[in-house]
């Protein structure tokens, strides 16, 4: 039961939630009539949930659009120095309680929701999740934007508006099946199209004296989405592309009588922002995923480049590049907009016609670089050939750019024809390849892991394993990883199935896989966690977010010491979680040594007792085969060793269960969270990186004189 909040409380919450004016709530229970009549053109007898819904969203939005317009005045106004993050994933989830939260509106709408008869939560349930990535590394930019405007920073996510984001997840007889994420059916009233802002992206041709022609055009039509920050009335945008056939596609070349195809082949050039990859850690080498992002990159670029030259009226339009480094700052989110780096190179050298000494030290000071992952089939390594087809002014560039990167190495090292295989832009072994995390460092100022303890395995490591894979130039090994998991998922279910119906623990202990998990869920799910799990061998989690998120939520902690987790046992005390396992450095040792299952299969009989119930068919009577693939994995080719860990495991969950002082370490956990919040994690890449400060400035709301705008950027230059 809830109990009664001291005033002070009362207060505490007020301030987190917003204030409850009389005339706040009659003017958003105005609001969302006027929509519900006019935006939505229903009234209450024939409206549905999900209109409800909408008209709420609509009346939050109204009060981002002053703020949002106000900001961007002020950004042209102070001409600070601009933050650009790049990313093909954007994992959003939903917008209308974050807005409601951000702008202090949520006491105000509950209450006039409450007082309109209807029901929040249910309104709040009928919002689709903007579901545009596949998991930490796209959350992760969700949660920078936040930070990012929460901090005041002149900053933009770059993205794609894919149609079709991650797929919805369906149990079917316990077997993982896939539905189409149609997210955008119902509308969305949160972007908005600016057809007028179109840019055009070229694919294809051919090189004609260092010059990129007969190329295809693809128009790219941006969609804003405001991000607005915690109560500072700042409202920054992502500006998500969305691809459009240029209405001459295909017409030239065919006379009348083929009209009605060539508009139908309009499709092909718009199925490039059509659906999200559903890969997580793993490089899909298709065409149509390099299409994407050089189509970011190009029109990011375009638009940047644009902003960079504009000026506030009355001042001289820049023609110089000079300062680009000191007005912006983009970063690439692991390495799907690498190919940002030979783009802006070819601007500034072809179009701009900057040699290329000069564009390279503009190029090199304005880009960053986020390692997302070590594991060598999430490495993005594009065949020579295909970028020759596609992009074949840049691949010239890559090579320019590696002939001097590899010169300097020469000149370093003599006669080490090792390293300079290691350290190539290009693999050369197999197929030839383009390495794009080799890419990024050589073009980036700065480069950087997810945790600390995967930024020191990307200075002592990286370099020289990442270069060891040797591929063909067919599209790589997709469907082991993508078996497996859903063999994981079978056998999760088939374990569900036997335990939840045994007389005698079926009523005291459930196995539940969540269905179609995702932000919402997540939202829901991480709250009511008490032990979360964190078992990937030591080496293999960059860092993993899940982690920081079940801990600021209440939860300890069973993990072992790899990516974030051992920054939290850090800040917590090693003794407020329960850590098992090897350490990187025994997994480092267990590699030279040699890793064999089957010893800790006959030695540990629980481990061997697990195994041999799953082999005989305990879980799946109807067919005992069932998991032999996965069987026959974790005994012959496990490369994460996860016998290794076993009995230090089961060990580990004896201790959890013997524990009684759980509220105490709970509550030593939550107080040592402080590290990770994105607002740290984003003050640090402001100042280390970017060069920027962040500000508590608040800028002038709507309400007030446009002047108060140009004071308060006078007041950011002073500082
Ligand atoms: C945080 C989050 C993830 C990533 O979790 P990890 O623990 O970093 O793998 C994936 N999906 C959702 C919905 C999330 O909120």
């Amino acid at each position: 039961m809830a109990t009664p909040l001291t005033d002070q409380e009362k207060r505490k919450q007020i301030s987190i939630r917003g204030i409850v004016g009389v005339e706040n709530v009659a003017e958003l229970k105005k609001g969302f009539n006027r929509h519900l009549h006019f935006t939505l053109v229903k009234d209450r007898n024939i409206a549905t949930p999900r209109d409800y819904y909408f008209a709420l969203a609509h009346t939050v939005r109204d009060h981002l659009v002053g703020r949002w317009i106000r900001t961007q005045q002020f950004y042209y106004e102070a001409d600070p120095k601009r933050v650009y993050y790049l990313s093909l994933e954007f994992y959003m989830g939903r917008t209308l309680q974050n807005t409601m939260i951000n702008l202090g509106l949520q006491n105000a709408c509950d209450e006039a929701i409450y007082q309109l008869g209807l029901d929040m939560e249910e309104l709040e349930e009928m919002e689709e999740d903007a579901g545009l990535g596949n998991g930490g590394l796209g959350r992760l930019a969700a949660c920078f934007l936040d930070s990012m405007a929460t901090l005041g920073l002149a900053a933009y996510g770059y993205g794609i508006r894919y149609e079709y984001g991650i797929f919805n997840q369906k149990i079917r007889d316990g077997w993982q099946v896939e539905e189409a994420d149609d997210w955008l059916r119902h509308g969305n009233p949160w972007e908005k199209a600016r057809p007028e802002y179109m840019l055009p992206v070229h694919f294809y041709g051919r090189v004609e004296d260092s010059k990129w022609v007969d190329t295809q055009v693809v128009l790219a039509m941006p969609y804003d989405t405001p991000i607005p920050g915690y109560m500072n009335n700042t409202v920054n945008t992502m500006r998500l592309w969305s691809a459009r056939a240029p209405n001459d596609f295909n017409l030239r070349d065919f006379n009348v009588g083929d009209y009605i195809e060539a508009v139908l082949d309009r499709n092909l050039a718009e199925n490039i922002s059509r659906v999200l990859y559903p890969n997580d850690n793993f490089f899909e080498g298709k065409e149509l995923r390099l299409k994407q992002e050089y189509f970011v990159v190009a029109a990011t670029l375009q638009d940047i480049i644009r902003r960079f030259k504009t000026t506030k009226k009355g001042t001289p339009v820049r023609t110089s590049f000079e300062t680009f480094p000191d007005k912006v700052a983009i970063q690439l989110n692991d390495t799907h907009p690498a190919m940002a780096i030979p783009e802006l190179m070819r601007i500034l050298v072809d179009i701009e016609k900057l040699d290329w000494d000069t564009a390279w030290d503009l190029t090199k000071r304005t880009f960053a670089y986020t390692n997302h992952t070590v594991l060598p089939e999430a490495l993005e390594r594009w065949p020579v050939e295909l970028l020759e087809k596609l992009l074949p002014r840049h691949l010239q560039i890559i090579y320019h750019i590696n002939q001097v990167h590899l010169d300097r190495i020469a000149a370093l090292f003599p006669k080490d024809m090792e390293r300079l295989r290691k350290m190539s832009l290009i693999e050369e072994d197999g197929c030839k390849r383009v390495n794009m995390a080799h890419l990024c460092i050589v073009g980036s100022h700065a480069v950087n892991g997810v945790a600390e303890i995967h930024s020191n395995i990307i200075k002592t490591d990286f370099i020289s394993s990442c270069g060891d894979l040797s591929v063909s130039c067919r599209p790589l090994q997709a469907a082991p990883g993508y078996h497996m998991a859903k063999m994981i998922i079978r056998l999760i279910t088939a374990v569900a199935e036997v335990v939840n119906n045994d007389p005698a623990v079926g009523s005291k202990l459930k196995v539940i896989f969540l269905e179609n998990y995702r932000v919402s869920l997540a939202e829901k799910v991480i709250p009511a966690t008490d032990l979360s799990e964190q078992i990937s061998t030591a080496g293999t989690e960059a860092s993993g977010t899940g982690n920081m998120k079940f801990m600021l939520n209440g939860a300890l902690t069973i993990g072992t010491m790899d990516g974030a987790t051992v920054e939290m046992a850090e800040e917590a005390g090693e003794e407020n979680l329960f850590i098992f396992g090897m350490r990187v450095e025994d997994v480092a040792e267990m590699d030279k040594t040699g890793y064999d299952a089957m010893l800790y299969y006959k030695r540990i009989p629980e481990l061997k007792h697990v195994m041999d119930q799953i082999t005989s068919g305990y879980f799946s009577p109807k067919n005992p085969d069932l998991f032999k693939d996965l069987t026959d994995m974790l005994l012959k080719f496990d490369r994460f060793k996860v016998f290794a860990d076993f009995e230090d495991y089961v060990k580990c969950q004896e201790k959890v269960s013997q524990l009684y002082q759980w509220t105490k370490m709970v509550i030593r956990n939550i107080a040592a969270t402080g590290k990770f919040s994105s607002d740290r994690t984003i003050t640090q890449y402001a100042t280390e990186v970017w060069g920027v400060e962040p500000t508590d400035l608040k800028i002038p709301p709507p309400n007030e004189p446009r002047e108060a705008i140009e004071e308060t950027a006078r007041a950011l230059k002073k500082m």
